[in-house]
């Protein structure tokens, strides 16, 4: 049996940290506002940036709504940002995407200011990460080390598989394993016999956006598992890219969908945000 990587309860552990380092920076007079921009009204971003308002309030730092309508137009947006890059209050931009098809998200994305680009998204903040200097590690991919390390999984001098490219997900998440002295493989749609070239991870790190695609026959017996795939099942029910019932057998450890890596990105989103703070 598996052991549960319980996300819930390691990223509660990382906001009650924030929460004591805030109260001991605003003695110190250091204080900061994060700034969350949503256009339009997509249901999933709605929860999204709810939750990201909530995660604020509860360590102490204030958040400053921006909804705008649907037909905002890139400009307009552009201008928000440039706005609220010069503001000396607002420590952290974050832009929650998906946008609206008419607005250019890279355009947006290279708009905020690296000193506030609390996701971690900006070019500037990617090639930081990449040659390892100081900048905002990208929120999913760093909240996954910290899942593997508080849950005491060593990291260096193993074989990290990652199954995913994407500029968010599996790219940074390759480089940050690089980073901890894993051996890392890097896995796409085209990678030939996926499966054996999984079997050979110690790790797996799993962000295909394919609903319950990993089975057993992906899992070297005692691997750890890591499932960042969220979607809904044909009972409306949250699942993950991973088959949990079968993997959980072989796993040494596995996060669970939900509970397991989604409630990190807030966390280490919120990480972002007193870093920027600490900075000034
Ligand atoms: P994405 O942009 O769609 O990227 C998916 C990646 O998986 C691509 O690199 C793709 O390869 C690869 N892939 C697709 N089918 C494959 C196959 N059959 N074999 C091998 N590789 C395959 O997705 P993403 O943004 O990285 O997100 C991945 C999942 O994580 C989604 O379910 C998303 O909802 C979830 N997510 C969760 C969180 C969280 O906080 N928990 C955060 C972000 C994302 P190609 O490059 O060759 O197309």
């Amino acid at each position: 049996m598996a052991k549960i990587i319980d996300g819930k309860k390691i990223s509660q552990q990382i906001k009650d940290e924030l929460k004591e380092k805030v109260a001991k920076l605003k003695e110190q007079g250091k204080t900061g506002a994060l700034a969350v921009i949503q256009v339009g009204e997509d249901p999933a971003s709605s929860v999204y940036v709810r939750n990201k308002k909530n995660a604020c309030a509860y360590i102490g730092i204030e958040s400053l709504a921006y909804e705008l309508p649907e037909e905002t137009t890139e400009d307009e947006l552009l201008a928000l940002i440039g706005e609220l890059n010069a503001k000396e209050q607002v420590k952290g931009i974050l832009v929650q995407l998906p946008l609206p098809q008419h607005i250019c998200e890279d355009k947006v994305i290279r708009a905020i200011s690296p000193r506030k680009d609390v996701d971690g998204f900006h070019p500037q903040s990617v090639g930081a990460m990449t040659i390892g200097e100081p900048g905002f590690l990208s929120c999913t991919p760093a909240g996954i080390v910290q899942l593997l390390k508080r849950s005491g999984a060593e990291i260096a001098g193993k074989h990290c598989v990652v199954i995913g490219r994407s500029n968010i997900v599996g790219k940074p998440m390759s480089l940050l394993m690089l980073r901890e002295d894993a051996t890392v493989t890097v896995t796409h749609s085209k990678t030939q016999d996926l499966a054996s070239v999984c079997r050979q991870a110690d790790i797996l790190i799993v962000a295909m956006g394919k609903p319950q695609f990993i089975g057993k026959e992906y899992i070297k017996e005692g691997a750890v598992v890591i499932d960042v795939g969220i979607h809904r099942d044909e009972n409306n029910k949250l699942c993950g890219d991973v088959k949990f019932a079968e993997a959980e057998p072989v796993a040494s450890a596995i996060t669970p969908v939900p509970g397991g890596v989604g409630p990190m990105t807030i966390a280490m989103l919120m990480s972002n945000c007193v870093q920027s703070i600490e900075e000034g």
